[in-house]
């Protein structure tokens, strides 16, 4: 009976939605903390939260509360309205991130978009129009709409949507005299978009100096540098922002995945220099702000304490203690519960995370690497049992 149902929605999946992606093969139902179940009642633990968005896991009580007295009061009415939630959480998002005003969009993409259209104004309203461009790096990702994919620095997900958007630039990451050598030569730079790690590029940190010098560069041209921490922001690394660590300050951060725990949305940060760059009319978007989204995001920022923060980065310690010793790793890196795993020669992420699977464990993978992203709410106990089975998979290979 369960099996029939299982193969009913993976064939209508197949004939009814578009084939955009390599899907595993789970039918999920329903989930609970880190523990998610299929259909035919399998468990499984999750150490990919949704693609690091179910910060607080499956289903967490309080979220679901948070966000269900908002669904009983007011579940949209546009931005034609003034209401409370997007406005408690654009306060709580200023507040621990020393930005000074936000926009709400509904995904990491859309968040990009406006981030770029905020660098765009802000440079031509000081220094006119041809100071337009924007230097992103080789290795990065900033999403799937059109300006978004031309400011991705990977030619894969480039093929077939020629022409793409006018004014972006790539330059290979880590390389500061590139980059130098580029501003000084062009004269029409408005912005630097990084992620100070590298999420879907491979969970690949930029160096701490070459931040900082792309920072210091952008305050002396005055370039906006902005900081796309869609998959690195709101507690992920154990930091509001993972820009904290780095010691330096942006102009713009983009946020989504994490900050909704499951239910969609985007943000735009803007600093002191942007706050107002944003005037009547220059953005907007229908669903952004929306209120039960907003309660969502405000149960997040309420629950990510310093100690809460603290115990992200003592969860990491705890992986990365355990799995780096392994022989099959060749490499791993570990910021708070954003993990990347580089295999010896030999094993392919993919076939670990197949091998996990069947195990009871759900893993994602980056680029080459195996990648873990599990809820900021996982407990130690829980990260035994998924270092046992991943323990247990290498050592079978
Ligand atoms: C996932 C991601 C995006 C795109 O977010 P969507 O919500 O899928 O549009 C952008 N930037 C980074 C760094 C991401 O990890």
């Amino acid at each position: 009976m369960s099996v029939i149902n299982h193969s009913i929605t993976m064939k209508e999946d197949q004939a009814f939605i578009a084939n955009t992606y390599a899907r595993n093969e789970l039918v999920l139902t329903r989930g609970k903390g880190s523990w998610v179940n299929d259909e035919n009642g399998n468990r499984y633990l999750d150490f990919t939260s949704g693609i690091g968005v179910n910060s607080l896991g499956f289903c967490d009580d309080e979220w679901v509360k948070a966000v269900y007295e908002q669904l009983q009061k007011l579940q949209h009415i546009s931005n034609l309205y003034y209401t409370e939630p997007g406005v408690r959480l654009a306060k709580a998002l200023c507040q621990r991130t020393n930005m000074k005003k936000a926009f709400f969009a509904n995904s990491g993409a859309e968040a990009n978009e406006g981030a770029i259209k905020a660098a765009r104004k802000y440079s031509s309203d000081q220094y006119g129009k041809n100071r337009y461009k924007i230097i992103t790096l080789e290795g990065s990702f900033h999403g799937r709409t059109l300006t978004a994919l031309t400011a991705t620095g990977q030619a894969d997900f480039h093929k077939h949507f020629a022409p793409f958007v006018e004014g972006f630039v790539c330059l290979p990451s880590n390389d500061f005299v590139a980059m130098q050598n580029y501003i000084d030569q062009n004269n029409d730079v408005c912005a630097i978009m990084i992620e100070v790690i590298q999420g879907e590029g491979g969970v690949v940190p930029l160096d701490k100096d070459y931040v900082k010098n792309i920072a210091d560069l952008c305050k002396e041209k005055d370039i906006l540098l902005i900081v796309d921490e869609v998959q690195t922001g709101i507690g992920r690394t154990g930091s509001i922002l993972a820009l904290e660590d780095y010691g330096i300050t942006a102009d713009l951060v983009t946020l989504a995945k994490g900050i909704g725990s499951g239910l969609p949305i985007g943000v735009v940060l803007f600093g002191e220099k942007t706050k107002n760059t944003f005037g009547y009319s220059d953005h907007g978007s229908t669903f952004g702000a929306n209120p039960v989204v907003c309660a969502g995001g405000l149960e997040v920022m309420r629950r990510l304490t310093p100690e809460f923060l603290a115990e992200v980065k003592q969860k990491g310690e705890t992986i990365n203690s355990a799995l780096a010793e392994l022989p099959q790793v060749k490499n791993i890196f570990v910021k708070g519960l954003m993990v990347g795993i580089e295999l010896i020669e030999g094993l392919e992420a993919k076939n670990v995370l197949a091998k996990c699977q069947q195990k009871g464990l759900l893993c994602l993978t980056a680029k080459t690497k195996l990648r873990l992203l599990p809820p900021l709410t996982v407990t130690q106990d829980e990260i035994e049992e998924a270092v046992r089975i991943i323990k247990n998979v290498l050592e079978e290979m």
